[in-house]
């Protein structure tokens, strides 16, 4: 198995794994940690934001 989150196989993704992260909004970051609301709406968050409280994560509004 390769690494998931490292190399060439980000490019595989959309937009090859970047994109702005809903929860603290860098812009060009590598989202590669998936987040589930309490709701149960999958979100994929940057690395800083895989720590953040779950809180943060059913703050992001539905887009
Ligand atoms: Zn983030």
């Amino acid at each position: 198995m390769s690494k998931p989150k490292r190399g060439r196989s980000l490019w595989n993704l959309p937009s090859r794994g970047r994109g702005t992260c809903p929860v603290c909004h860098s812009t060009r970051i590598k989202l590669l940690y998936p987040r589930t609301k309490t709701d149960g709406t999958a979100v994929k968050v940057c690395k800083r934001c895989d720590k953040a409280p779950q809180s943060k994560v059913d703050a992001i509004s539905a887009s």
